[in-house]
């Protein structure tokens, strides 16, 4: 079970400032169970958007967002929402956004923060992506986890040593600096990164060990 909490409405429509119409997106899987990212909360979601002055141009819950062939497949069939909508919000863990991230070409925007794995690890076969870090920052980075994939964890930029795109610590994986910045550019929100990010308070997490572990 992947512990999630919903992020706060404001910080959420912060997200959404420039935008004006979204697509929503559910889990039926460990958010159901969370009441974080089921089918009420997702409708909670809309209607309170809907408030705001959201135009929502459609609704999606996959059974499990960590399967990427499965949000792939369930995306399918919302194609025109999805395509007249400027972005996508997922109420789900931080490894379901990603795995929505890989299939879209548009912002996700992350509705949740995931807090625990709860000792078990999504469906995502190239290893983890999510360290559960309490506080999601895939906002920024065009849904690529700067935590889990950049070998320093740095939530400011590139280190400066990536080679070929690779990382300098690890040379077999990719720099997960140079995908963000290729993902932002593609989607021309390099905007994204303009903001200073502080330390990171990792007492928000469930897991708050995982960092001094790293
Ligand atoms: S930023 Fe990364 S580690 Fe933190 S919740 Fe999001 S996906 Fe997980
Ligand atoms: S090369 Fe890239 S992935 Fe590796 S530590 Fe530096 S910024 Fe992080």
């Amino acid at each position: 079970m992947l512990t999630t909490e919903q992020k706060p409405l404001e910080q959420l429509l912060e997200y959404l400032d420039r935008e004006k119409s979204v697509f929503l997106i559910g889990c039926r899987g460990c958010a159901e169970g969370c009441h974080t990212g089921g089918e009420q909360e997702v409708l909670d979601m809309k209607q309170r958007l809907e408030e705001a002055g959201k135009t929502i141009t459609g609704t999606s819950l996959i059974d499990f967002m960590c399967n990427e062939s499965l949000v792939r497949m369930t995306l399918q069939a919302h194609e025109d929402a999805i395509l007249s909508a400027e972005s996508l919000l997922a109420l789900c863990c931080g490894i379901g956004v990603q795995a929505t991230s890989s299939v879209v070409d548009k912002i996700v925007h992350p509705g949740c923060n995931t807090v625990s794995m709860g000792g078990r690890h999504g469906e995502w076969r190239e290893g983890e992506r999510c360290m559960e870090c309490g506080d999601c920052v895939l906002e920024f980075t065009g849904g690529i986890c700067p935590i889990a994939r950049c070998s320093k964890m740095l939530l400011n930029g590139p280190c400066g040593g990536s080679s070929d795109g690779k990382c300098e610590v690890s040379p077999d994986v990719p720099c997960a600096w140079q995908l963000i910045i290729e993902r932002l550019t593609k989607l021309g929100r390099l905007d994204k990164l303009e903001r200073i990010v502080a330390p990171k308070d990792w007492s928000v997490s469930l897991m708050s060990g995982a960092a001094s572990k790293r």
